[in-house]
């Protein structure tokens, strides 16, 4: 295909900027230490990348203090700092074949989708924060008439970003999007997998109308660069997205510092409910099994359990398997793939352990197996795991890559509720019924931030995104309820007394 051969001859070329962002402009590191940045598609070395250390930080930070208090973003007007957003917005979407590269080679995902979904997901995200940060308005108490109580959003300061590999660009923009926007500064550390794209962001915001130091990006592993920006003194904010186990870090390095506000976007076991009373179940079939795995299965809200009514699994599964065959691996860089790479050799071997003891502990329905469309790459066949039950380690753990199990019930609405519910996480949900009371009660009754009905995996901005339980903490993604986070309430008191 002669696409394909130019996003091959393309990605030959890329030569992407790997220093720190720092101070608008991309510096010399401070850290002498390296890591190789691999490409999941052939497994080869893309480049190697400082890896940033707490001197790096630092000074990402100090740009970052300064920009903040001498008000250079943060007194500007709000509708001066949305030109200036959008200004961002388009430049992301002017880059959009560069950026969609660079996070297809670094992440190993479909090129096509990178295009169709993450560059445009990350700028519609800027631009949405900000269409809608010169249209909030602050509170008057009604105090009465002898006080006027002023009840203001500021931002919050410093906010420390750090973020996962598999949607590098858009969980970027959530995090960054609604703290530029209320006129916060920012330090964004990327993950270790996947610096380029949000290096590349740091210089297009400048470029864009965006002051020196409001935007710094600082590559580097979590212990070395995570860890100080996590403790920074100066940092007043850190919003994260990732496992579990480093969002726990996150609120310790919070209460051993400066008891810094800490949001937590963490892992999920999202249950798929289907009832046999499911007025398509062909349409249920395909949402399915695009709800697992797309993106090879590396998303937090991954539908990873089905639980269906026992009369009607095997017509399901066999609407699953025809759309899993669809989605077979292929190279990323070819724009006719749908599912792409494991995100590295780790990843890989931690999914394909999970096959193993998937094998021994249930039975395998579709796929089950490494694949291999480029040499030396990182890839899976979609999955299924069948006559699984709920204690089962695949049933429990986060498997995050294109694995799905399956869980039967008998019809019962509070054992497929009880099933959903039976999980550390609480991050989304489905539910698929014509029966509209079924519908309501079953989501009202799955303790999950998101619940979709008859569909799975829609979303908008204007929705907030977040989780239950060990899904979450501390704010949401998306919507204008991301400003809660990372902005104060503060309240001034004005005696108009006689
Ligand atoms: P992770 O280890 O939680 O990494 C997320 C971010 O935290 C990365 O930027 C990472 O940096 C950083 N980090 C890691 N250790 C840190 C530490 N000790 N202190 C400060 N920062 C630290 O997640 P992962 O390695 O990407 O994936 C592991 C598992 O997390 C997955 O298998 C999946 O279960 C889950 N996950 C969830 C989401 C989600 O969207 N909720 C996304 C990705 C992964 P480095 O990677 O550069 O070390
Ligand atoms: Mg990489």
């Amino acid at each position: 295909m002669t696409t394909s051969i130019s996003w091959v001859a393309r990605a030959e070329a890329v030569a992407p900027e790997v220093r720190p962002f720092i101070d608008g402009a991309h510096r010399d590191p401070r850290s002498d230490k390296v890591f190789v940045d691999t490409g999941p598609r052939d497994g080869s070395p893309l480049v190697e990348v400082p890896n940033g250390d707490a001197t790096d930080i630092d000074a990402a930070v100090a740009a970052a203090r300064t920009a903040f208090d001498d008000g250079r973003w943060s007194h500007r007007s709000p509708r001066s700092r949305r030109r200036v957003l959008l200004a961002f917005a388009d430049a992301i979407e002017a880059h959009r074949d560069e950026l969609a590269l660079l996070e297809s080679l670094d992440v190993g995902k479909p090129i096509g989708d990178a295009l169709r979904a993450d560059v445009p997901g990350c700028a519609n995200t800027i631009r949405w924060y900000a269409e809608a940060i010169d249209k909030m308005y602050d509170e008057v108490a009604p105090t009465g008439p002898d006080a006027v109580a002023l009840v203001r959003r500021e931002p919050v300061g410093v906010v420390g970003a750090v973020i996962p590999w598999n949607y590098p660009l858009i969980l970027a923009a959530w995090k960054i999007g609604p703290a530029l926007a209320a006129g916060n500064t920012c330090v964004l550390k990327p993950a270790e997998q996947s610096p380029l794209s949000a290096l590349l962001l740091g210089s297009l915001a400048v470029e864009a109308g965006l002051p020196d130091g409001v935007l710094n990006v600082v590559p580097g592993d979590g212990p070395s660069a995570g860890e100080p920006l996590g403790r920074h003194r100066k940092v007043d904010a850190v919003t994260f997205t990732g496992s579990t186990e480093v969002g726990r870090r996150f609120l310790m390095y919070a209460a051993e510092s400066n008891l810094k506000e800490v949001a937590l976007e963490l892992g999920g076991k999202s249950p798929q409910v289907v009832f046999a009373d499911c007025s398509d179940l062909d349409a249920a079939a395909k949402a399915i099994a695009w709800g697992i795995f797309y993106n090879a299965g590396q998303t937090c809200h991954a539908g990873s359990r089905l639980v269906v009514e026992a009369s009607i699994e095997d017509e399901l599964l066999e609407g699953v398997a025809r759309t899993a065959a669809m989605l077979q691996p292929g190279d990323p860089l070819d724009p006719g793939t749908k599912m792409g790479a494991i995100v590295s050799a780790e990843q890989h071997a931690r999914v394909s352990r999970y096959l193993d003891l998937g094998r021994q502990e249930a039975d395998v329905r579709v796929g089950g197996a490494a694949a291999h469309p480029v040499d030396g790459g990182f890839y899976i066949e979609p999955t299924v795991f069948v006559g699984v039950d709920n204690r089962m380690q695949i049933a429990r753990d986060e498997i995050f890559g294109p694995v799905l199990t399956v869980h039967r019930f008998d019809g019962h609405p509070d054992r497929a509720v009880a099933l959903g519910n039976d999980t550390d996480y609480g991050l989304a949900a489905a539910v698929w019924t014509s029966d509209v009371t079924r519908a309501h009660r079953v989501a009202r009754e799955l303790r999950v931030g998101t619940v979709w009905v008859n569909t799975f995996d829609i979303a908008d901005l204007s929705t907030p995104f977040g989780g239950y339980k060990a899904s979450g903490f501390g704010g949401r993604d998306r919507s204008l309820h991301a400003f809660e986070h990372l902005t104060q309430l503060k309240t001034t008191w004005i005696n108009v007394g006689r």
